[in-house]
């Protein structure tokens, strides 16, 4: 199926790409790597009669590494988040779930930023957001914000991102001294977006404990979400197999999980539990 007609605009600067979402409102959507946003128009889910074209913005392509956090612009594909050799050393996490987003060409054209904007219930950084505790930059007409990735995914396709906001990076602090990390992903086996998708940051205190453990959860219901029941249960203690099996049991307490033809809602609880549990266990390892 063909999209409905639309106006393409190629914003030259974010002000440019602000000043034209200001001037179309509802009727003009943010293009990206566009291929989440492409997709939906083609099924006519979306019908924006303003395309407001970002992809000319180089700022938005910077990544800044300080001590203290990496800064990841909107517009880092995830082909160079899975290949940048800074990114494996300082948040090997975000190169691991990179690598496993839908295939080559999908990673070549698709970018972080649209990732988390479109807050697709099925995306792989989502998970590792919340795992590394990521704050979403914002700019709008009354100037830049930083979002909490807590607050951030709020629902199906829904995040806390203003219609007139431009995404224009992620600033994801350094993970804590010897912290390790892992991502579990149960893919779909035509579309490569997970099934389930699980990411853990982990570090130990020098006495073996843990000191950080967080884990964030995609694909098993309508919103991303921290199993705060499952961290609880093991920070502060020394973790063996039985400890960590109990713990992951409670991964989804408490949460509607999505059911559909791929995969009914007790099977994906069932994946979401054991993906905790080996998610952790890979961590510590
Ligand atoms: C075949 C296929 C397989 C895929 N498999 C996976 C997978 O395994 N895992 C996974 O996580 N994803 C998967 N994806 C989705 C892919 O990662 C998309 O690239 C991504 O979700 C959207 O990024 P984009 O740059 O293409 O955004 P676009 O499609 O351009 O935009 C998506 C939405 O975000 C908005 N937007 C984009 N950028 C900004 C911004 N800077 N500020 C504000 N709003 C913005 C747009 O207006 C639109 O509403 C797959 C896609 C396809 C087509």
């Amino acid at each position: 199926m063909f999209p409905t007609p639309f106006t393409y605009h190629r914003a030259a600067s974010v002000a440019d790409a602000l000043q034209l979402l200001q001037q179309y409102g509802d009727s003009g959507k943010i293009l990206a790597g566009g291929h989440s946003l492409l997709p939906v128009m083609k099924l006519r889910f979306a019908q924006p009669e303003h395309i407001i074209d970002i992809t000319g913005i180089d700022e938005l392509r910077a990544i800044t590494i300080t001590d203290d956090a990496v800064t990841i612009g909107a517009l880092v594909t995830h082909h160079e988040l899975a290949t940048n050799p800074e990114i494996a050393v300082t948040v090997p996490l975000l190169g691991q779930m990179a690598r496993v987003v839908g295939d080559q060409q999908v990673r070549n054209m698709g970018t972080i930023g649209g990732a988390l904007a479109h807050a697709d219930p099925a995306a792989d950084y989502p998970a590792g957001m919340l795992a590394l505790d990521a704050t979403v930059i914002a700019t709008g007409p009354s100037g830049t914000r930083d979002i909490p990735i807590g607050e951030f995914f709020q629902g199906f396709l829904t995040t806390a991102l203003e219609p007139d906001e431009v995404l224009t990076a992620v600033r994801v602090p350094a993970p804590p001294s010897g912290a390790s990390c892992a991502y579990e992903k149960l893919p779909n086996p035509a579309s490569g977006y997970a099934t389930v998708g699980v990411a853990v940051v982990a570090s130990r205190a020098s006495d073996g404990t843990l000191a950080t453990l967080r884990i964030g959860i995609t694909g098993s219901s309508d919103v991303a979400y921290r199993a705060h029941d499952v961290e609880n249960a093991l920070i502060g203690t020394a973790p063996d197999a039985d400890s960590i099996r109990a713990a992951a049991a409670t991964a989804t307490d408490g949460v509607e999980m999505l059911a559909d033809k791929h995969a009914p809602a007790a099977y994906r609880a069932r994946v979401t539990r054991n993906l905790t549990r080996r998610a952790i266990e890979r961590a510590l390892a």
